[in-house]
């Protein structure tokens, strides 16, 4: 079964969930799941599995391993312009594994230095590679609340803050830094201007198509508009290559671009989907990207 598939599948079985609880105000489907606090706060949570031979191979750094395990849950909240406030992790370790202590102290250091102590988890052992989960829970802005997937609106900027592509081959996937600041500052300046976000993990394509399905809206994304990173030679590998971490923005027209943001496309009413415009010819992107 392919992962989107499955998606579909938990979504299905979660509809009404949050109709059902007072609690839940947004359940699967969007960066983070949102819980409203007793204290009236809104919080935010996210779970990330970083398996080894799939998001790293063998050989890599201890401290790459632990880094970007804690960074892809980072992410996550920073797409809903939150702040992270702590972390839990979980290691499935090989048998007789070395470097427990290590990687722990790293996980550690890197949840502490993106405002989210490690305060908690769970080892245990078994055959195979190195597999962790970390849960992050962070705190929605308090005056733009959580940034939703769902909220694009037709005629919003679509926006990347930052070059797309090559994230294996350049190393970017095990050093990026989660946007954190961005998408604070994003809240902060545009408010209710700032209609939808999402962090780039499985490719511009995809996760286009996953914005726009959630909003109902078509994004037209303009090909040579797409930035790069160096040594990417195509907009398709931009778009497809996936583990970019950068966050896609759709703000309402008639401002500038903020700062820290890159002007790809529009969004247009229309069917559910998103396409890239190259030299005229509209090639759907939806599939372009990483199926785990
Ligand atoms: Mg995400």
């Amino acid at each position: 079964m392919r992962e989107s598939e499955l998606l579909e599948h938990i979504y299905r079985r979660s509809e009404g969930l949050a109709d059902a609880s007072t609690d839940l105000v947004v359940g699967p489907g969007d960066d983070c799941a949102v819980l409203r606090q007793a204290g009236g706060g809104l919080l935010l949570l996210t779970v990330d599995q970083l398996l080894g031979g799939v998001h790293y191979k063998p050989g890599t750094p201890v401290d790459l391993i632990a880094r970007k395990a804690v960074a892809r849950s980072v992410s996550d909240i920073a797409a809903m312009g939150g702040t992270p406030r702590w972390a839990l992790a979980t290691a499935l370790l090989p048998g007789n594994y070395p470097h427990a202590d290590e990687l722990f102290d790293r996980m550690a250091h890197w949840a502490t230095r993106w405002g989210c102590p490690l305060i908690g988890g769970d080892i245990g052992s078994g055959p195979g590679e190195l597999h962790l989960t970390v849960t992050v829970g962070g705190e929605a802005h308090p005056e733009r609340g959580p940034v939703l997937r769902s909220g694009v609106k037709p005629g919003d900027v679509l926006c990347v803050s930052g070059p797309l592509g090559g994230a294996l081959e350049s190393g970017h996937h095990l050093d990026f830094e989660p946007r954190v600041e961005l998408g604070r500052r994003l809240c902060d300046t545009l408010g209710r201007n700032l209609h939808a976000m999402i962090d780039l993990s499985d490719g511009l394509g995809r996760d286009g198509a996953r914005i726009a399905k959630a909003s109902g809206v078509r994004l037209v994304i303009d090909a040579e508009k797409i930035p790069r990173r160096e040594g990417v030679d195509s907009w398709r590998n931009a778009a497809g290559d996936g583990e970019d971490y950068e966050l896609l923005v759709a703000i309402a027209p008639g401002r500038n671009v903020p700062e820290g943001l890159i002007e790809i496309g529009r969004a247009e009413a229309g069917p559910a989907g998103c396409e890239i415009v190259d030299s005229g010819e509209k090639i759907d992107a939806g599939e372009m990207g990483w199926d785990h």
